[in-house]
């Protein structure tokens, strides 16, 4: 279980051999090229004394899988090292792994500020789930990262955003909401779904912790659940504001993670007191599976960005189109810092495959579209090989009234695509005559 990315020589591997290799080698038992799948519930102890140490964290090694899990260990080592983090911990989904990253750290009493801008199932996680539980968050327009420095209080213990939010596709500047963050003394945690570790590492740009729905682009192919929590290593949590990382816990042990596992501590908090105890682990053979995807999450964000810029470039010319919104268009207002965060395909900044546009006549004319597609999938899902589309005004966002879809940044014109990596003439093929058919 050591979660350290795997390096063994100076030599500097690339993101493309660290997605097919990093935290993997070959069975030692058998040979087995590929990661085995390790669907066990637990593990045998060598003796009497090696359980002893395994349960007061002297050894590492495997105990329980709701603990930890050779196979999902692996996906782990995987996301850290292609995040350029420290260590990493997976989890049953992308809304389990923002819990794991958030309840480590947090208790009731405590303040989260994030940006207003977030996923639905993020909103309500905090809005609802959270405050229910004592913790309260404070939503700001994250275009001026000053509004974060307003929205700071005492208790504030965290701040949190996403590297391209949902649906609004606009880019965070991730390096200046850091900066608040620690003149504050709290980690900036940054959900990077969208962008996924090829295109974007947040914690280069000063994020502390990463979350990602391991569900959209790591896995890729819209089969499998996970989630995953990437700790930067560089935060101080002996800074006076997080007593629990410090003091003995009450949780395991009375272990004091900081001063025992370091650079790593957070991750084993969560690990032990928040995975541990509220069960929402990733099983093994979602953990294989996600780390088939990975293998390939180089090659996919590549031929997602090719082909979005396209459909955006061929959007904005055409005539039944009011608008499009997609950070990789050089009219974007977030295209300035999408070329500064993101890595560049075919020279343009890769701004990941989601894009809205709107569409001449409303609301009507929106969900027209939708049902005129041939192969393009109706559904709610992000970053899958398949392109998707979705209406959201008459869909994920049918509840609000015009008011509060007008904050959420949902027009009744926008339809949301999800550009997968089909032919790009096809997909052009399919908008177009969708386009025609909804527009007549
Ligand atoms: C889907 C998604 C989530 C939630 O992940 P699940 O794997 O569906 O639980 C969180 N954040 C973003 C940006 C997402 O797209």
């Amino acid at each position: 279980m050591a979660h350290t990315p795997s390096s063994g020589t100076d030599h500097a591997y690339g993101f493309g051999t660290r997605a097919i290799h990093a935290g993997a080698q070959p069975d030692p038992v058998t040979g087995a090229r590929a990661t085995p799948i390790h669907q066990t519930t637990s593990f045998v102890f060598d003796d009497a004394e090696h359980a002893s140490s395994l349960f007061n964290l002297q050894t590492f090694g495997n105990v329980y899988s709701r603990i930890s899990n050779p196979t999902v260990a692996v996906l782990e080592e995987r996301i850290a090292n292609l995040e350029g983090g420290r260590a990493a911990l997976a989890c049953a989904s992308g809304m389990a792994a923002q819990m794991a990253a958030l309840l480590a750290i947090l208790k009731t009493g405590d303040h989260i500020v994030a940006a207003s801008t977030l996923y639905g199932g993020t909103v309500g996680q905090l809005g609802v789930g959270f405050s229910r539980l004592g913790i309260e968050t404070t939503c700001v327009d994250p275009a001026d990262p000053e509004n974060f420095a307003r929205a700071m209080r005492p208790n504030t213990r965290a701040v949190y955003g996403e590297t391209i939010g949902n649906p609004l596709v606009n880019v965070l500047d991730i390096a200046a909401i850091a900066e608040v963050a620690h003149a504050h003394g709290v980690p900036l945690v940054i959900d990077n779904t969208v962008a996924s570790p090829y295109l974007c590492n947040p914690l280069q740009f000063g994020a502390d912790i990463v979350v990602h729905s391991a569900t959209k682009y790591i896995g890729g192919h819209g089969t499998t659940m996970g989630g995953v929590v990437v700790e930067g290593g560089k935060f101080p949590w002996d800074n006076g504001k997080f007593p629990e990382m410090v003091e003995p816990s009450r949780a395991y042990h009375g272990v004091k993670f900081y001063e025992t596992f370091g650079d790593f501590g957070y991750t084993m908090k969560a690990r032990m007191e928040v995975n541990r105890t509220f069960g929402g682990v990733l099983s093994p053979l979602n953990a294989w599976l996600l780390l088939q995807g990975a293998e390939t999450l180089h090659l996919r964000m590549r031929e997602h960005c090719r082909n979005a810029l396209q459909v955006a470039q061929f959007l904005q010319g055409h005539p039944k189109v009011r608008w499009v919104n997609y950070p990789g268009l050089p009219g974007s207002p977030h295209h300035a810092l999408a070329h500064k965060q993101f890595r560049a395909v075919d020279g343009a900044p890769g701004a990941s495959g989601i894009l809205t546009f709107g569409i001449e006549g409303g609301a009507a004319a929106g969900e027209k579209f939708i049902d005129a597609c041939e192969f393009l999938s109706h559904l709610a899902n992000i970053g899958d090989a398949k392109t998707l589309v979705i209406h959201p005004a008459s869909t994920t966002h049918r509840q609000l009234n015009d008011e509060e879809l007008a904050r959420a940044g949902v027009s009744a014109d926008m339809v949301r695509l999800s550009v997968g990596v089909e032919d790009i003439d096809d997909i052009l093929w399919d908008i177009d005559q969708a386009l025609a058919r909804a527009t007549a």
